[in-house]
């Protein structure tokens, strides 16, 4: 049986591998020259096994209608967004319960782990090179009222696996050294010693690279135009070269998922949410942070990846926009600054690359992985600021329905017309 896996980012390809595994025909459709080339190109590059919380929590509605139209506004939604995104807010709102905030994160938790798992079997088959360090993840707080908030929700996770250890800020400082400049300001932090961190770009290339050894076959620079079907089933895909024919297909294009399967009546709520990141070279930069340091009143994160440092924050909801908004990414640079002082000397604007992703954000905050109500049509996308940290996961699980063998974990529940 032929599979057409539409979407080379880290969900597709992860999805791809394991359909491969189980012996299917897999082709993989994707519209850029070469795999991860958008949302899992210049992610943060965290694998987040513990920072699963999606964004729609307690509190958080009211916070977006306060920050509305400030430009430097954690979240900003911009107001021409509101018109499309009507029906998706609202299931957003529904979704910022405690009691829904605690079930998301829990399920979260159960993939993020599953995923991590397996990116690590991956890594170990392959020998793909990501420039993988398990130095563990540190999230700062300069309140004790956010650093207790913060901890109550690890608490409850770590009855379910999650690993976390609140520290001090001398223990903080033993651990990261390069917190130095800022620990007078600092209340403590939330070290996460099991999170670990990679290049989603480079294992992702790497991963495809591997599928094509094992015969899975990859059609580049396609645009995928719509899905063709006859009665309740799907027979192909057209794209911008031609028709693919084909009696299955997973759908993981991200935020674009959504558009792709709305003329089929298919409703799949994600919603893109841009994020920026900023990556530039270490240098001679001898005193940088050794392991990510999140910074939970300033928004950012910055992140050691191989010999380069990525800064990543801002989160803007403005449709399909994706290019960097210049105010946006000196505020994201300015917050780094105040932490780390010595960053403003090694970041050079004139050689870093600036870059601009669409975090696919479901209302829940879980992905979306499942049936569709069209005979041989699946979906994995949605997986909003945690993808890289889920792909292998989602990528495992789906493949196992597919093949009709029941996947290791309960997966999240269905939202819009996908169910598991
Ligand atoms: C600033 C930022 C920081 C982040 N940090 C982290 C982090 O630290 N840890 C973490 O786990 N996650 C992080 N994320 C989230 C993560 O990057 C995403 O969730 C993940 O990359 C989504 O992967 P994907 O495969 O679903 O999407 P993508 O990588 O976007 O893949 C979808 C693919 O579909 C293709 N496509 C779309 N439409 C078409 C079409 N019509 N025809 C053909 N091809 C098409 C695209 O070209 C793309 O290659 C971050 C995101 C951002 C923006």
């Amino acid at each position: 049986m032929t599979i057409l896996v539409l979407g080379a980012g880290a969900v597709g390809i992860a999805t791809a591998w394991y359909l491969k595994k189980h012996g299917h025909d897999v082709t993989v459709i994707e519209r850029q020259p070469e795999a991860a080339l958008e949302t899992s190109w210049g992610n943060g590059g965290v694998i987040h096994a513990s920072e699963v919380e999606p964004w729609s929590q307690p509190g958080m509605p009211m916070k977006i209608v306060k920050w509305l139209g400030k430009e430097n506004a954690p979240l900003l939604l911009r107001y021409g967004s509101i018109p499309h995104m009507w029906r998706w807010g609202l299931d957003f709102a529904r979704n910022c319960t405690p009691e829904r905030f605690a079930f998301n994160a829990r399920a979260n938790l159960e993939l993020a782990l599953y995923s991590l798992r397996s990116l690590q079997e991956i890594a170990a088959e392959t020998q793909i090179a990501y420039d993988r360090a398990t130095n563990g993840v540190m999230k700062i707080y300069r309140s004790k009222e956010a650093l207790d908030g913060a901890e109550r929700s690890c608490v409850a996770l770590a009855r379910h696996g999650l690993l976390y250890e609140r520290v001090d800020v001398a223990r903080a400082l033993d651990l990261e050294p390069a917190l130095k400049d800022t620990s007078p300001t600092l209340a403590g932090g939330l070290f996460f010693k099991r999170d670990e961190v990679g290049d989603c770009n480079k294992f992702t290339q790497g991963l495809a690279a591997q599928c094509a050894k094992l015969g899975v076959r990859f059609h580049y620079s396609t645009e995928i135009q719509r899905i063709e079907t006859a009665g309740d089933k799907i027979t192909g895909v057209i794209t911008s070269v031609g028709r693919i024919a084909a009696d299955q297909a997973v759908v993981a294009l991200a935020s674009y998922t959504t558009p792709l399967l709305k003329p089929l009546g298919i409703r799949i709520p994600i919603y893109p949410v841009k994020g920026l990141s900023i990556t530039f070279a270490r240098g001679n930069w001898g005193s940088a942070p050794r392991m990510p340091v999140i910074d939970d009143s300033r928004l950012f994160g910055l992140v050691p990846i191989g010999d380069r440092m990525r800064i990543s924050g801002s989160a803007e909801i403005t449709g399909f926009d994706t290019q960097p908004a210049m105010p946006r990414a000196e505020a994201v640079i300015a917050n780094a600054s105040y932490t780390f002082p010595e960053l403003p000397r090694h970041l050079d604007l004139a050689t870093a690359r600036i870059w601009a992703g669409l975090r696919p954000v479901s209302p829940a905050g879980t992905p979306i992985i499942g049936a569709t109500s069209l005979k041989g049509l699946w979906v994995n996308a949605g997986h909003g600021h945690l993808g890289w940290t889920l792909a292998c996961g989602s990528g495992r699980a789906l493949a196992d329905i597919i093949s009709g063998k029941r996947p290791e974990i309960t997966l999240p529940p269905p939202q819009g017309a996908v169910a598991a």
